[in-house]
């Protein structure tokens, strides 16, 4: 149960309905986001980016971050992700990234099928790709790139490694798949790719980042595409060289903070992407267990890893596990894909960016978190009539008088009717100067 949140947008809502409904005293949504409220999606992944590191550096010295500080404050946001389960190196997490898919199959895993089995950490070259390497049962594994061109959106790809030319190769005009969807916008899946290689941690590192993120900033600034994916591989270099929590690392996050405010610069200043722009960052895997390592995926300092939401729907200062109804905060657990309650997982990233622009999952991919319903809100004969769209994952309606600090009690099961198109529930009005809130919560 997560009260403080939900209390918070229920609130606000609030506000909104008297003021459209002429304070009728009313019900009041709770918390929602996605359902293709962006136009625009930037989808950042910070290579070695710890969420422990983040957490404390966030706390200690709020100053040197003001771009983290903001996605965090404006956003919903949480340091405690997950890197997959089983591997924790760069090229199969950004591989799950892209393709919502675990990187391997266990045993006796039912939830979380047809990993894309791709777990070598280099680019192996031409005429390699994540197609014909990993899981041969999936001969075509599809990632957010193919389900954002191919509903004829224009995308783009950034990346500061040489080995991320792996992924540009597997959705290229020769190994892409058909665009069946619409209109045939051909099998590339990327309308723009740049590499960068960071190279070694001297000063070059920071330079060549400057020089990625201008590529991007000019990008979006002139013809921004409607999904952007781009890889900062600042601090994984400096975890590497200076180990992860080393005063050289913060000095990394310093810089990537400044590249941020970069991109949210052009995005505050862009008459197109202003207010319609949402960013998705996380990580592929944190370090730091050993000093310079990031291999033992069992580390918690490895393992755990920020995710946050930015963007119009998202409501501010949220924690991103109550948007959620099939994910769950797993504290300090280090959970495999049998738990029945999942944590939320890098691998989550990609589908996230696709609800947020409205669009599909991707096709095959297992790692969907499911945003928690809208409620909508009717008057009728019968008096006040809630209702929601049933999906995956149990909710508990509930109700109370008063938002802040509210008494919030379950509404039993037996009171609301349901059909495959919505659950309702139907309740007298209020009488006047009195207020009832309702708010969906994800079952104990
Ligand atoms: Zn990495």
């Amino acid at each position: 149960m997560k009260p403080k949140l939900q209390r918070g947008l229920s609130a606000c809502l609030f506000r909104a309905l008297l003021l459209l409904l002429g304070c009728l005293p009313g019900a009041l949504p709770a918390a929602t986001v996605g359902n293709g409220v962006a136009q625009y999606v930037v989808h950042i992944s910070a290579d070695g980016l710890g969420g422990v590191f983040l957490r404390d550096y966030l706390a200690q010295y709020p100053e040197e971050f003001p771009s983290f500080i903001r996605l965090w404050r404006e956003g919903a946001g949480t340091f405690n992700a997950r890197c997959d389960y089983n591997i924790s190196v760069t090229e199969p997490n950004h591989t799950s990234i892209l393709t919502g898919r675990p990187v391997l199959q266990q045993p006796t895993n039912v939830l979380f099928s047809a990993p894309h089995g791709f777990d070598d950490n280099y680019d192996p070259g031409p005429p390699a790709t994540l197609h014909n390497m990993g899981n041969l049962e999936v001969p075509y594994k599809a990632s957010v790139f193919d389900v954002t061109h191919d509903h004829g959106l224009r995308t783009a790809f950034f990346a500061g490694k040489d080995k991320f030319a792996l992924f540009i190769r597997s959705y290229d005009v020769i190994n892409g798949a058909p665009d069946t969807v619409g209109e045939d916008n051909g099998a590339n899946k990327m309308d723009v790719a740049s590499i960068i290689d960071y190279g070694t941690p001297d000063f070059s590192v920071q330079e060549n980042s400057s020089n990625l993120v201008s590529q991007v900033a000019e990008t979006l600034g002139t013809n921004p595409p409607r999904y952007l994916f781009l890889h900062l591989a600042d601090l994984d270099i400096m975890g590497h060289w200076y180990g992860w929590g080393s005063g050289m690392y913060r000095y990394g996050l310093q810089h990537l903070d400044l590249q941020l405010a970069r991109i949210l610069a052009v995005i505050d200043a862009h008459p197109l992407l202003a207010g319609r722009t949402a960013i998705v960052l996380t990580a592929d895997h944190g370090g730091g267990d050993r000093v310079g390592s990031h291999v033992y995926a069992d580390a918690p300092t490895v393992y755990t890893i920020p995710l946050v939401i930015w963007g119009p729907g998202v409501s501010p200062g949220l924690d991103l596990y109550s948007c959620f109804g099939n994910r769950w905060d797993p504290g300090t657990q280090y959970l495999d894909y049998n738990a029945p309650r999942q944590p939320l997982h890098n691998g989550d990233s990609g589908n996230l960016a696709l609800k947020l622009l409205g669009l599909p999952t991707i096709p095959g991919s297992c790692l969907i978190p499911v945003f928690v319903p809208r409620l909508n809100q009717a008057i009728t004969n019968q008096g006040l009539e809630i209702s929601w769209q049933p999906v995956e994952g149990a909710f508990v309606l509930e109700q109370s008088e008063t938002a802040h600090p509210g008494t919030w009690i379950p509404i039993s099961g037996v009171s609301i009717t349901q059909d495959h198109l919505r659950r309702v529930y139907q309740t007298p009005i209020v009488p006047a100067q009195t207020s009832q809130f309702f708010r969906l919560i994800q079952a104990p």
